[in-house]
């Protein structure tokens, strides 16, 4: 059994909103799950002798960050100079993808990709890999010898991409096979059909993957949706039998409660509504709209009309793993939209809500007793401005605030994974 005493805080409940937060509280953890949380005084009045305590009194301890949507070969692609979308997948993302067909050099880009992960406070993440099987394995190995959460998937492609990147519909469903026989519900990890999106994938490769999906259900599906203008006008020429961007998916069993779609900026009322009816989730990459000048999601708009919403990096479109900037960003794409972010409501999303948009809010999310111990500390560099302002803050949710405005890796001073250190940087 392990006790850590600190402040902490977590969300128990998305809709309404719903928090406990412990000034001075106590987390116990035996065999990688929560055994027990509450504040220091009852473990003490109860006989628990709080001297065993890993004591920090100034951090602030939270559940650990889940990003639903990152790709893990574009980490060498991050911060890329781009007019748009279509033009920086040609000129940079496409041919960092080709050296991912070198195992060796997948193997290691995947250390490095979870290390990162790790780094900025993130304990599951929900991956596109390439489109090479033994890249995907790589990662799979990576997550599983940290006895990590992941849920990734082998990118299917079989068009308008360069030729040594693509596989053809059977091909893709072989390998796709393949990886959820091994993978799939081994110790933590789960597989993705994941279609990278609607240009690259010819109608017969996205029915293939809608079949396999449903040869497997416990599976997840993970694509794009609706991300920039230019994109949107090529889907309609690429597949001119669909009535829209989202038709191309429901025309081939895609669209459900397990898929989570990138973006949406600008889907129709008729979309959203479809959307919300199947379940299908959306996540927010407020960072890569940004970077890429996609666009501007209307948060509002989205979750009005019943689509559950998760955020995510969406590296290398985004800027950096790190969680901390990507709620920073959301706050900003919000004022522009006229919508004040709160951070309570951000932090909801970067925990409890994007456990629940992949439906692992039964495992993870929050640190309720018997959940999996996926945690973090949060605390200021010494003698850093951000250490300045967060003294002069007068409620958990203005520290909360400071810290996804101020924050990056570098506030995150360690990371548990079933309650087991994987960064101490202080
Ligand atoms: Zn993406």
């Amino acid at each position: 059994m392990n006790a850590f005493r600190s402040r902490i805080v977590h969300v128990i409940e998305t809709a309404p909103l719903d928090w406990v937060y412990f000034e001075d509280g106590v987390l116990l953890v035996q065999d990688g799950i929560v055994r027990d949380i509450g504040p220091a005084e009852r473990f003490e009045k109860e006989g628990f002798d709080l001297s065993q305590c890993d004591w920090r009194p100034n951090d602030l301890l939270i559940p650990g960050f889940i990003d639903t949507h990152v790709h893990s070969p574009q980490i060498d692609v991050i911060a890329s100079w781009s007019p748009r979308l279509l033009d920086w997948l040609d000129r940079y993302t496409f041919p960092a993808e080709l050296k991912f067909a070198d195992e060796a050099y997948a193997t290691a880009a995947a250390d490095d990709f979870i290390n990162g992960l790790l780094a900025a406070g993130t304990t599951t993440a929900m991956v596109f890999v390439t489109s090479f099987l033994a890249a995907t394995d790589a990662l799979f190995e990576a997550a599983r010898m940290r006895g990590m959460r992941l849920i990734a998937g082998k990118v299917l492609m079989d068009q308008n991409v360069p030729a040594a990147l693509c596989d053809t519909a059977q091909q893709g469903v072989d390998d796709s096979r393949y990886l959820i026989e091994k993978w799939h519900g081994k110790d933590r990890l789960g597989y993705a059909v994941s279609p990278r999106f609607a240009i690259s994938s010819s109608r017969a490769q996205l029915r293939a993957a809608g079949d396999l999906f449903r040869e497997f259900p416990g599976t997840w599906i993970q694509t794009h949706l609706s991300e920039d203008r230019e994109e949107i006008a090529r889907v309609r020429e690429v597949h001119p039998y669909a009535r829209d961007y989202l038709d191309v998916y429901e025309q081939n069993g895609l669209v459900n409660d397990r898929a989570v779609f990138g973006h949406g900026l600008y889907l129709s009322d008729s979309e959203l509504e479809r959307l919300a009816t199947a379940g299908g989730k959306l996540a927010f990459c407020p960072s890569s709209n940004l970077f890429l000048g996609s666009g501007l999601l209307d948060m509002e708009r989205i979750r009005s009309a019943g689509v559950d919403i998760s955020i995510a990096t969406d590296v290398g479109g985004g800027t950096g793993l790190s969680m901390l900037k990507t709620l920073g960003d959301a706050y900003k794409v919000c004022q522009l939209r006229g919508y004040s972010l709160e951070a309570m409501d951000a932090f909801a999303m970067a925990t409890l809500g994007n456990a629940r948009a992949m439906g692992l809010d039964s495992c993870i999310g929050n640190l309720e007793p018997g959940k999996e111990a996926d945690f973090i500390f949060l605390s200021p560099p010494d003698g850093s401005i951000l250490g300045r302002r967060l003294d002069l803050c007068l409620s958990v949710e203005e520290e909360l605030f400071v810290y996804m405005m101020l924050g990056d890796e570098g506030v995150i001073s360690e990371t548990f994974v079933g309650g087991r250190t994987m960064k101490r940087i202080r």
